[in-house]
């Protein structure tokens, strides 16, 4: 099943997603009320937005791409307690390991640590009235959480992610 999904993520004809919600953010916003030399790029970034929204369901695509949020207590794996991996929706990529996973009692998926700092792209948040840290994919900038500095040692964090923004994989049994 592994060596299946990591063939699949490796074909070159198949690695359309790192544009996916990218596109969607960065690009769909500036590019909207634009016209001429912009329009190949949209009609680009439309094929990846109609590639992913048939691939992720409603809910997935509008937490991952359009940075919703899931109502709390409602995700799948805010009280998922299986061993493995926990990797972005959209493209993958290993983001939370279930031995970094807490009980926050928030109603969301939380984590005091990443699989990788790297894999994961901090951006301030000014919305709904406070400053926040959102959290990103930093491969394809899929929308995942926030993190909070209020979480259990040995980092003190809180990744508080959407269960929608996740695709767990189990610990492959020796
Ligand atoms: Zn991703």
């Amino acid at each position: 099943m592994r060596i299946k999904f990591a063939i699949l993520v490796c074909l070159p004809g198949l690695c359309f997603w790192p544009a996916g919600c990218q596109s969607e953010q960065s690009g769909g916003r500036r590019q909207a009320g634009s016209a001429g030399a912009a329009t190949q790029m949209s009609v680009q970034n439309q094929n990846d937005r109609q590639e992913l929204q048939k691939r992720l369901t409603p809910q997935q695509y509008s937490v991952a791409c359009e940075g919703s949020t899931e109502a709390p207590f409602t995700g799948i794996y805010w009280d998922y307690h299986e061993n493995g991996v926990y990797r972005c929706v959209v493209c993958g990529k290993e983001l939370f390991r279930s031995d970094a996973k807490f009980d926050s009692g928030t109603g969301w998926p939380s984590f005091w640590a990443a699989v990788d700092k790297k894999n994961i792209r901090e951006v301030k948040d000014a919305s709904h009235g406070r400053v926040r840290t959102e959290i990103r994919c930093a491969h394809c900038d899929a929308h995942l959480g926030h993190v909070f500095p209020d979480g259990p040692q040995p980092t003190g964090l809180r990744y508080c992610v959407n269960s929608a923004s996740l695709n767990f994989a189990p610990e492959k049994k020796p």
